[in-house]
C-alpha cells in the first residue's frame, strides 16, 4: 500500500467541486465518507478498528489489551475548515497508514503495540471547540458542556453524534485509554514557512504557542440606511471595524497573531443599519502572559468605539488552550532517530494548535512537520510536495520502529 495509492482514494472525498476547498465537518456525510476510507484501509493493513466513547477512531496493530502504558500512537484529524486544505490532519493520517505498511513490508514485529489515531471534530469547524476529540479524551472539557455545544444550524454535539449512530452520552475522560499509550507522535503539514528556507523536508515541533477564541457581541439598533440620521444611529459594525483594525495593530505591538475570520451582521440587510455584529477573535502568542494582555488591550480597544457609538460589546472566551511544551527525551529521541538516518530535521515552534498538545498532558508527545513550500494552509492552496510526503512516511516509520521496537 503506497502513500499515493492512498492518497488518491482520500483526495476526492468531502471536497467543494466549486471552491476545491475540503468541508469535512464532524459528524457530517463526508466525515463518515472520511471515516469509512480509514477503516478499510486499516482493515487492509490487518489492523483492528474501534471507535472510542468520544467519536475517535483508533486501528491496532497488535493487542490494545496487552498495551499497558506503552503504546505507540501516531495519527492525526480528517476533519476540516471550512474551505480547508486537503493536508491538514489528513497527510498524518494518510502517512501513518503507509508507514504501518512500509514497516509490515519489510517484516517489523512490534514489541510494543502500534496504533493510529484519527481523532474527531480537530478543527472545531463545526462546534467551535477545536480539538475537541482530544479535549474529552484527557478531561480538558466537562462532558455535559461538550454534549451541548451546537453548530450554526443549533444541531448540538448530541444530536450530531446521534443522528450519526454514535452514543453522546458515552463522552467523556477516557483514562483506561490513555493509560495504554506510551508515546503519541502526530505528523504534520507544516503551516507556515519554516522549513522551505532551510532546504529541510521534515521539522520537529519544539511546542504550540498559547491560543484561545474569544466571542465579541456588539449590540446596537436596526434601523433605516436611507433615512436615521448618522448621528442618531448605533450602528454595531463601526465598533467592530474599528476592533479589527485594533486587532491587527495590538497583535503587531505583542509579537502576537489576531484574527477575526468569522463574523455575522445581522439582520444583514444590504439597505439597512444592524442591529447586532457577533464576530470572533482567534489570538495565539508566544506565551500566555502576553496572550491575555493582547487579548486584554484588544477587548479595551472595543470599548472606545463601542461606548462611542451607543453600543453594548460583551466578550466571550469560548476556548482557551495554554502554552504547550513537548516531552524534551522523545523529541531528542525522534531527532536522534532521523539524524542518525542523515534526515535533517530542525526543530521549529508552531502557532497552529494540534491534538498533540492535549496528549502531551498526559504522556510523552512528539510532532514531525512536512515541508509546506508555500506556507499556506486552512486553504485549498495548501500543499506538500509528493516526494516530501514520502520522506514524512519515511521519517514516521522509522520514528514508530524505534519506539516499538
Ligand atoms: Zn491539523
Amino acid at each position: 500500500m503506497s502513500f499515493a495509492e492512498l492518497w488518491r482514494e482520500l483526495e476526492p472525498l468531502g471536497r467543494d467541486p466549486e471552491t476545491a476547498g475540503y468541508r469535512r465537518y464532524s459528524w457530517t456525510p463526508a466525515d463518515a465518507e472520511c471515516r469509512t476510507w480509514f477503516t478499510r484501509q486499516a482493515g487492509r493493513l490487518g489492523l483492528t478498528v474501534e471507535q472510542d466513547r468520544n467519536g475517535n477512531l483508533w486501528a491496532w496493530w497488535g493487542s490494545r489489551d496487552a498495551a499497558r502504558q506503552d503504546a505507540v500512537v501516531t495519527g492525526s484529524h480528517l476533519d476540516s475548515v471550512p474551505d480547508g486544505g486537503g493536508y491538514d490532519g489528513a497527510l498524518g493520517v494518510a502517512s501513518a497508514l503507509a508507514a504501518v505498511a512500509e514497516l509490515k513490508a519489510k517484516n517489523f514485529n512490534p514489541e510494543r503495540a502500534v496504533a493510529i489515531a484519527v481523532f474527531t471534530e480537530e478543527e472545531g469547524a463545526r462546534f467551535r471547540v477545536p480539538c475537541l476529540g482530544s479535549r474529552l479524551m484527557t478531561g480538558a472539557i466537562e462532558p455535559g458542556a461538550a454534549r451541548g455545544l451546537s453548530d450554526d444550524d443549533g444541531i448540538t454535539l448530541a444530536a450530531a453524534m446521534t443522528a450519526a449512530g454514535a452514543d453522546p452520552s458515552l463522552l467523556g475522560p477516557d483514562d483506561d485509554l490513555l493509560g495504554r499509550i506510551g508515546a503519541f507522535v502526530e505528523l504534520h503539514v507544516e503551516q507556515g514557512r519554516a522549513l522551505a528556507p532551510m532546504d529541510a523536508a521534515i521539522g520537529v515541533a519544539e511546542g504550540i504557542w498559547p491560543h484561545g477564541r474569544w466571542r465579541f457581541d456588539f449590540t446596537g439598533r436596526a434601523d433605516h440606511a436611507g433615512t436615521a440620521r448618522l448621528a442618531d444611529r448605533n450602528d454595531p459594525m463601526l465598533p467592530y471595524a474599528s476592533t479589527v483594525l485594533a486587532a491587527r495593530r495590538l497583535a503587531a505591538e505583542h509579537g502576537a497573531v489576531a484574527t477575526f475570520g468569522k463574523v455575522i451582521a445581522k439582520p444583514g440587510g444590504a439597505n439597512g443599519v444592524n442591529s447586532a455584529v457577533r464576530a470572533w477573535l482567534d489570538a495565539r502568542a508566544p506565551d500566555d502572559n502576553v496572550l491575555q494582555d493582547t487579548v486584554a488591550t484588544i477587548r479595551s480597544a472595543a470599548e472606545i468605539p463601542a461606548k462611542e457609538h451607543g453600543v453594548t460589546l460583551t466578550v466571550r472566551q469560548e476556548s482557551y488552550t495554554p502554552l504547550v511544551r513537548f516531552d524534551e527525551g522523545l523529541r531528542d529521541r525522534v531527532t536522534g532517530v532521523l539524524t542518525a538516518a542523515g534526515i535533517a530535521a530542525p526543530v521549529l515552534p508552531t502557532a497552529a494548535g494540534h491534538d498533540a498538545g492535549f496528549l502531551a498532558a498526559r504522556i510523552p508527545t512528539a510532532m514531525l512537520f512536512v515541508r509546506n513550500p508555500t506556507g499556506v494552509s486552512h486553504s485549498p492552496a495548501e500543499h506538500a510536495g509528493e516526494a516530501d510526503c514520502e520522506a514524512g512516511v519515511h521519517a514516521l516509520a522509522l520514528v514508530l520502529e524505534d519506539l516499538a521496537g
